[in-house]
């Protein structure tokens, strides 16, 4: 890998989902990057969150209801996906809460051209950069792992349509003698153009929803990371350079109310729960790091996810979060827990 990029350290957006009546309570103060919830005293008592009534939180760009695709994909991933291309791994995740539009940000919407999302563009751009860069011979390759309960599952797997989930192989992740983190069990496929690399992603979405049900919506309770593996060889010469770019389709990051949900969700809910806390932690510890903190232990061991991002956070590497918010007023609650988290891991 080549030596790091001078800013260290991940960037923190926030995306505003459009919804037909967004709460008065919201305001947003582009110039400062900053996003404020004024909520009356007698509707704050009500909120789990607080029982304060004025909460301010500061980002690195505010992506607001009317935001496009093409205007986030600039904004926010082009630079990731360019340091890709000079050989830094990156990593941009979509968190928020189920409904408030990650997967519309990472993947995009099921019809319109337009919709789009932030993996296809990602392709685009890559091998739109390959084709015009002469000196040197790429490849690409591109593997989709889901975690459920902290396992891992491959969405490539040729055997997914066919098998229940418990009969499916695990995926293993383990670490290389260089560092890099190497996988068992996880598909590995050649993508020779931007048609293949599309049709990856789509098999693997269609692997992602087959195991939903209307009442189990087991995608928002598993974490997608899609991973464009790029090998640049320089004509005339024997050293290759690897990077890698992964697009992170977090679960959902509500809290799950103890009332009314069967033993399945509960545990779904802890996992959950559990791998955000552990991605914060680390995010937390390599911003200290980075800020020359002593700091002799990160702690990626903990869960599946760190671990799998282990060479793709902190140092060499283009961090990235986009926080998703619903802007209607009975979600505000959770909307300020999705940007408290947000402004902790910044
Ligand atoms: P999540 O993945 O966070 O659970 P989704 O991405 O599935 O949420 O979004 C929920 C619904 O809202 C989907 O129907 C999606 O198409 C729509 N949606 C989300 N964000 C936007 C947006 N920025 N513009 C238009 N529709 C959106
Ligand atoms: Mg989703």
């Amino acid at each position: 890998m080549a030596p790091g990029p001078e800013v260290a350290g991940i960037d923190i957006f926030v995306r505003i989902k459009p919804v037909s009546k967004p709460s008065p309570r919201l305001a947003i103060d582009n110039l400062e990057n900053k996003v404020e919830f004024n909520i009356p005293r007698n509707e704050a008592a009500g909120l789990v969150n607080n029982q304060r009534e004025h909460f301010e939180f500061r980002f690195n760009g505010i992506l607001q209801a009317d935001a496009k695709q093409d205007e986030v994909f600039e904004r926010v991933a082009r630079p990731v996906v360019m340091g890709a291309m000079e050989g830094y791994n990156g990593t941009i995740f979509a968190y928020g809460q189920t409904g408030s539009g990650k997967t519309f940000t990472i993947t995009g919407g099921p019809e319109r051209y337009v919709d789009r999302g932030i993996i296809p563009r990602s392709i685009t751009a890559i091998f739109g950069e390959i084709s015009k860069r002469h000196d040197y011979q790429y490849s690409v390759h591109i593997s989709y792992l889901e975690i459920y309960n902290n396992e891992g599952y491959d969405l490539l797997d040729a055997d997914r349509e066919i098998k229940a989930l418990e009969d499916l192989q695990q995926v293993h992740v383990g670490e290389a003698d260089d560092g890099t983190v190497s996988y068992r069990n996880l598909s590995m496929y050649r993508a020779n153009n931007e048609e293949e690399a599309l049709n990856l992603l789509f098999l693997g979405d269609t692997n992602r929803t087959i195991s939903e049900t209307p009442m189990n919506q087991a995608s928002s309770r598993s974490h997608c990371i899609f991973t464009i593996h790029v090998e640049a060889r320089k004509s005339g010469e024997d050293v290759v350079r690897r990077s890698k770019l992964n697009l992170v389709d977090l679960a959902g990051s509500e809290r799950v109310s103890k009332t009314g949900v069967d033993g399945t969700t509960l545990r779904e809910a802890k996992y959950i729960n559990l791998s955000l806390h552990y991605l914060e932690q680390v995010i937390i510890a390599l911003q200290e790091k980075a800020m020359g903190m002593n700091r002799p232990h990160i702690p990626y061991r903990n869960s599946m996810m760190t671990m799998a991002l282990k060479d793709s956070l902190g140092g060499n590497c283009r961090t990235t979060m986009i926080a998703t918010i619903n802007s209607a007023q009975d979600q505000l609650d959770e909307s300020i827990s999705t940007c408290r988290f947000a402004q902790r891991v910044a």
